[in-house]
């Protein structure tokens, strides 16, 4: 294995995400957040870009799903062992919380791109013997416990982080903070910029508190240095979505890391919001979509706020058979995607192929994993994602007579997965209540729920499907990426208009969206699902194949070729990483 002193010379850029799904069996990750950091690093190491990423060793891993015979989501933990994957390093440094300094090491774990680039990803790990047992199970398990252990969480991953990069003798220029969770970075950078004296509010101060000599003249001054060293990418379009800390726990936690009442004028006036603090301490702030970057302006008035669309890495996403086509025909796409535009000239047999090749490998893999025998023949609906309200995995279930009837007509079936929270209490009862509904529909509609929804599952299903079903209440799905690897395997998107779906999708082109407008009610989402698979989808997959397969190639083609992680990197090198003010 590649050890870390290539990476120490080049490296400039660190990218900070408390989740980083770097492949099936590393569990560090949850979901769609860790996918898109995953996907960063594979695209940072094909197009060799000098970046470093750091985040959490999440021993525990997120959770491993159960489902009990009732249909309740039972939690487990989903261990993983660093040492299998990882090389550890002779660093250590402490962080100091609630008094006490946590010792924490690191993990070295290289993303190896097939086209000869890498990019080194460093895991810290507070589980060393200098600390007692309640600090090494900090970096146990991801997104575990109550609000001050996320809190010390993030003390490990943002000032951690910063501390840990210059300890291994990193010399970084600029700093990514993937969501508000690693916020405190931008702290522990205020706090190692020189301090000169300031007498007057300098013009990008981003507080509105009145000016106070004695307080901003350590903090305020400085923040334009910090300002000019850090990106950040805000990901949650609800202001309930943004970790937001109690000060009497911020004091107890960080001591006299910074003042409170400094803290206070930079992350908000009642309680820390971590992502107010990214975007007090960022030069570059940007939403994950162009409806997601509008939502965050509302939110959070007064701040400038770019918009760089999210993207999934290709080669890993695309089914190997449909791989070997692309090689054939658009050789070069694995690093220029953009050549994916050419895609639409597939022939239409050998994409049937390929796309059978995938589907038959899905079904197999349902069949490994829950028994279920499902077909090749009738039409088969994906639908995963993380199971939560705004994501209504149960529109689909709004009437269950209606779906009878349109499978009466139409047959399909309908393949689901997903996790949902430990603490997302109403996430797990839709979980229990789509059990229901599979069981009511049995015998009428095939259908299954496939637990333990991960990477390798994903990949499978977002290449195996024929249709791709997404429904978040608009504005809720501040990007979506998994529509984006379904576009990938020709795999059709029908979904509700939110997300990056706004921008990718053409009516009967590209796939079909859900509602004329952004703001339907969940009632009328329900109702136009049902219209949209009975007049328009399922008829069209079994009366007409041939303009079928033309849409999977302009799907292919026309999403493939934008929304991916290539494309989104580039953005932020130019946008972010390489622009100076
Ligand atoms: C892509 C992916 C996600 C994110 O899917 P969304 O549709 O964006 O919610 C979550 N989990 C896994 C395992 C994925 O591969």
């Amino acid at each position: 294995m590649t050890g870390l002193d290539p990476f120490i010379e080049r490296s400039r850029i660190a990218y900070i995400s408390m989740e980083i799904a770097i492949k099936p069996e590393i569990h560090t990750y949850s979901g769609g957040l860790g996918i898109l950091a995953g996907d960063v690093a594979r695209s940072c190491a094909d197009l060799e870009l000098p970046v470093v990423l750091v985040t959490l060793v999440s021993r525990e891993g997120y959770l491993r799903q159960e489902i009990a015979p009732d249909g309740r989501q039972v939690d487990h933990p989903d261990p993983w062992i660093p040492a299998d994957w990882a090389v550890p390093l002779d660093a250590m440094i402490a962080v100091e919380i609630e008094g006490r300094p946590v010792w924490t090491r690191a993990w070295l774990h290289v993303v190896e791109s097939p086209l000869g680039g890498d990019v080194p990803v460093i895991l810290l790990d507070t589980d060393v013997d200098q600390n007692n047992a309640d600090d090494r199970r900090i970096t146990d398990r991801l997104y575990g416990g109550d609000a001050v252990h996320r809190l010390r969480q993030e003390t490990v991953l943002g000032i951690g982080a910063a501390r840990m990069l210059r300890a291994l003798g990193f010399e970084i220029e600029f700093y990514h903070l993937n969501e508000g969770h690693a916020a405190l970075l931008a702290v522990e950078l205020l706090r190692r910029t020189p301090n000169p004296v300031a007498n007057e509010r300098p013009d990008d101060c981003p507080s509105d508190a009145p000016f106070d000599q004695d307080l901003c003249a350590q903090c305020l001054f400085d923040v334009a240095h910090v300002r000019a060293r850090c990106a950040f990418t805000t990901h949650t379009p609800v202001e309930a979505g943004h970790d937001r800390f109690d000060y009497e726990d911020v004091k107890r936690v960080l001591g006299d890391f910074i003042r409170i009442d400094q803290l206070r004028l930079l992350g908000g006036p009642d309680l820390l919001n971590m992502t107010r603090l990214a975007l007090n301490l960022s030069g570059y702030v940007n939403g994950v979509a162009r409806r997601h970057a509008e939502t965050t302006r509302h939110l959070f008035p007064g701040y400038r706020i770019s918009a760089v669309t999210n993207g999934v890495h290709p080669a890993t996403w695309v089914h190997p058979g449909l791989a070997r086509l692309l090689d054939g025909a658009v050789p070069g796409w694995g690093l220029e995607p953009e050549l994916l535009v050419r895609a639409d000239q597939l022939p239409n047999t050998e994409v049937c192929a390929a796309h059978q090749e995938a589907k038959h490998a899905l079904l197999e893999e349902i069949q490994r994993r829950t028994g279920v025998a499902m077909t090749p023949e009738r039409p088969l609906i994906g639908f995963a994602r993380r199971m939560t309200a705004y994501k209504r995995p149960d529109l689909l279930f709004a009437d269950l007579e209606r779906l009878r009837s349109i499978s009466r007509l139409f047959p399909f079936q309908l393949v689901m997965a997903g996790k949902a929270h430990p603490r997302d209490e109403p996430g797990k009862q839709l979980i229990q209540e789509i059990h229901g509904h599979i069981r009511d529909l049995a015998g009428d509609i095939p259908m299954t729920f496939v637990p333990g929804y991960d990477m390798e599952f994903a990949h499978a299903l977002v290449s195996g499907s024929d249709i791709w079903l997404n429904t978040p209440l608009p504005p809720l799905e501040a990007s979506g990426t998994s529509g984006m690897k379904a576009a990938l395997n020709g795999v059709l998107c029908l979904s509700t208009l939110d997300g990056w779906w706004l921008e990718a999708c053409i009516e009967g082109v590209t796939g079909w969206a859900i509602g004329d407008t952004a703001l339907g009610t969940a009632g009328d989402d329900a109702e136009e699902l049902y219209v949209k698979l009975e007049r328009t989808v399922l008829p069209l997959c079994y009366g007409d194949r041939d303009r079928w397969v033309w849409m999977m190639k302009q799907s292919l083609s026309k999403i493939g070729s934008y929304f991916n992680s290539h494309r989104m990197m580039k953005s932020y090198a130019v946008q972010a990483y390489f622009a100076r003010p």
